[in-house]
């Protein structure tokens, strides 16, 4: 049986997007795969919305985006500001600690996230160099008010690391507008590719920092030196080598930047509002709560939603017997406690209905009974039909 891969990442990318795997391998020198990746990196520039951002396209995952923007931006002993939401923005202090930063977290409970306001009582005691935000955080579904945060972190010319790895392509960003210093992300969520590329775009600001670091950067595969030049030759049409560009993937990842573009970013931003509304309302009328602690907090990319009274984690099996894949939590404190849906890239409406779908049957054959069978379709059903 065929089940809908509708976790938070990696998710189900387009038929076209396989194809381009499917084809020959390229060499990283052959013409024609000179022009794709020189095409794939103004791509990418495009949907960060940064016209002046420096792009970078690795082999690797989400965890390498965070570790090529930390690498190269914190030199031992600067301090960092982390605006935490959740397990990710652990791991980027994690990553930060480890390149030498001394870090200050500014939390909110799990499903909540610190406000602007918040972090500009940290941000003005002064001394900071850099400050990160988790734009989705996967292990809460909380969607940071990032761009006011980049507002004070601007205000107080703090640079800013905002990993969009759960967010891209998904939610609405504007990094030259909001003033985010790097915008990072990974291939296998909202940019619809299977895992393995790392993605990065990087502000002028950020590389004249870089470029006036005195410490050697702690890692030869991670520093930018190494990468600029590869990615400022293939954008101008040339060859260059450092490590073996992933060919096929950068290929895929050509296809899928071309069909978001072809779809618009606003329109696909809006797209994603309108399936989470969906299951929002399919939640709702479950009965279900949701982690994030309010609507504004809650994520276009993925819901995260406690089980009811009575269920616990075996419901993820249960729904994947009735044909959908989800996830269970991941957030220490709660991992227990509640389950994971993504809802991104080429997410449809009846993926919406099959999931849901899924999930009432499975809840009803495990004995919980707070609504009618069919309730929660219906009001997805309702969520899609205004
Ligand atoms: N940041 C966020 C918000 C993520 O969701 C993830 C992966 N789920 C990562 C970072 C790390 O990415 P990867 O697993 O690709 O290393």
């Amino acid at each position: 049986m065929r089940d809908l891969l509708m976790i938070p990442g990696p998710v189900d990318v387009d038929a076209e997007v396989l194809q381009a795997l499917s084809a020959p391998v390229l060499g990283h020198l052959d013409a024609g795969f000179i022009a794709t990746f020189g095409r794939a990196l103004k791509r990418l520039r495009e949907i960060s919305l940064a016209p002046s951002a420096q792009p970078f396209v690795v082999s690797g995952s989400g965890t390498l985006a965070m570790e090529l923007a930390v690498a190269n931006l914190i030199e031992p002993g600067d301090r960092a500001l982390v605006v935490n939401t959740g397990y990710f923005s652990d791991r980027m202090a994690h990553i930060l600690e480890r390149h030498g930063a001394k870090v200050t977290h500014v939390r909110a409970p799990p499903g909540g996230a610190p406000d602007a306001a918040q972090v500009e009582a940290e941000l003005a005691r002064g001394g900071f160099k850099l400050m990160t935000v988790t734009h989705v955080d996967t292990s809460t579904a909380v969607l940071a008010p990032v761009e006011s945060l980049l507002k004070v972190a601007n205000k107080h010319g703090v640079l800013s690391v905002v990993d969009g790895v759960c967010a891209t392509a998904g939610e609405a960003f504007h990094q030259d507008a909001w003033g985010a210093d790097v915008y990072l992300t990974a291939s296998q969520k909202a940019v619809g590719v299977p895992p393995g590329l790392a993605l990065l775009t990087v502000s002028p600001r950020a590389l004249d920092t870089w470029r006036k670091r005195k410490a050697p950067v702690a890692s030869v595969y991670a520093d930018w030196a190494e990468w600029l030049p590869v990615m400022e030759a293939y954008e101008a049409g040339k060859p260059s080598y450092f490590a073996t560009p992933p060919t096929s993937l950068i290929c895929a990842l050509d296809v899928s930047l071309g069909q978001i573009l072809a779809e618009g970013l606003e329109a696909r931003f809006e797209r994603h509002r309108r399936m989470a509304r969906a299951f929002r309302a399919a939640w709702s009328a479950l009965g279900l709560r949701l982690l994030p602690t309010s609507e504004a907090l809650a994520a276009n990319t993925l819901s995260a939603v406690y089980y009811p009274e009575g269920v616990d984690a075996s419901l993820v099996g249960r729904v994947k017997a009735q044909g959908a894949a989800i996830a269970g939590g991941l957030h220490p404190e709660l991992k227990t406690r509640y389950f994971r849906v993504g809802h991104m890239n080429r997410v449809t409406t009846g993926d919406v209905l099959v999931t849901v779908g899924a999930v009432e049957r499975a809840l009803h054959s495990g004995g919980y009974r707070a609504s009618a069978s069919g309730t929660a379709v219906a009001a997805a059903q309702a969520a899609l039909s205004t």
